[in-house]
């Protein structure tokens, strides 16, 4: 299978080189900045609420959270996730770059970042490297909520940093990702400023202005880190395994419509190349309208689906009575 990215590699290159940065400088930087990128949106969640009853949203302001969302999630499950982690489809620079920027405004991490963080995952699903595992912290009660804590955003808090020199070679080698990358903060501000300067202008007021901060930019920013988050805890611990993914992590239909497609989890982890998450007919997949829509317009090739043998292989016996 084409892949830029070889497990293989990786896996001679890890006797090597450490699976995380060992600096303590840069974790301390990163962990206080991952606090004000968890904290901001929440604050900004709990004013937006709070200002309700004095000055109540309208129909832009739904609009602009929608808009944005779906912007930043695309960026996130297509771009960040099934483009540059899996190469699960060929893409031209433009898409590329759209891709890596609209992810970017899911203030997730910049793309390189996020690539190490999930492709390790992948690497050790469920095991001790794992960055976020639900099942490493004891099978009592108190363990799985332990568990879950980290999964959904202890993990972000530790300012753990993934060596992309080892899982993201070929994106810290590319010159127009890497220089997406270095802007990181640059888009996350763009993706708060934008719908704030559009609701400003529509409204006409600086009201206006500061709900379409608030709703295009924070809470958009919060209810998708929640989202993100959820298909690491939730996604490993609730739902059904129809799949010999030789892991833990499930299929949530609850999840399917906010996350675009990313809680069909257990599929994707039984198939983590294939551009495609929802096999089932009835499996809502909102990422691979998008991807099957590029391809449309000749912006994607090569999209990448397992066929009925190789679903039928994988699938789990059923448990003998
Ligand atoms: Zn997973
Ligand atoms: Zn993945």
């Amino acid at each position: 299978m084409e892949r830029s990215f070889s497990a293989t590699q990786a896996r001679r290159d890890e006797e090597k080189v450490a699976v995380s940065v060992s600096s303590e400088y840069l974790q301390t930087i990163y962990q206080r900045l991952s606090l004000i990128t968890v904290l901001l949106p929440l604050l900004g969640t709990i004013v937006a609420i709070a200002l309700l009853p004095f000055a109540p949203i309208g129909i832009s302001e739904v609009a602009l959270f929608i808009v944005f969302y779906i912007l930043s999630m695309v960026g996130v499950e297509v771009g960040y996730h099934r483009y540059f982690s899996h190469r699960s489809f060929q893409a031209n620079k433009s898409v590329q770059a759209l891709l890596a920027i609209l992810g970017s405004m899911a203030a997730q991490g910049g793309v390189i970042f996020w690539v190490a963080h999930h492709r390790r995952h992948h690497q050790y699903t469920d095991q001790e490297r794992d960055p976020h595992s639900p099942h490493l912290h004891g099978d009592n009660f108190w363990g799985q909520l332990r568990g879950f804590w980290h999964a959904h955003l202890g993990w972000v808090l530790e300012g753990e940093i993934s060596n992309s020199a080892l899982f993201a070679k070929d994106l810290l080698r590319d010159p127009l990702i890497s220089s997406i990358n270095r802007l990181q903060q640059i888009w996350v501000l763009l993706g708060l400023l934008l719908p704030a300067m559009i609701n400003g202008l529509i409204l006409g007021t600086w009201i206006g202005f500061l709900q379409g901060l608030l709703w295009g930019g924070l809470v958009r920013i919060f209810v998708g880190q929640q989202v993100i988050n959820a298909t690491n805890s939730i996604c490993h611990m609730f739902g059904s395994r129809p799949f010999q993914s030789g892991d833990q992590s499930t299929n949530n239909v609850w999840l399917a419509i906010p996350s675009i497609g990313q809680s069909w989890h257990n599929n994707h982890h039984a198939f983590p190349s294939s551009a495609v998450t929802g096999l089932e007919w009835w499996q809502i997949d909102i990422g691979t309208w998008f991807i099957r829509g590029f391809e449309q317009l000749n912006l994607v090739t090569n999209v990448k689906r397992p066929s009925a043998k190789m679903i039928t292989n994988k699938l789990e016996l059923p448990a003998e009575s």
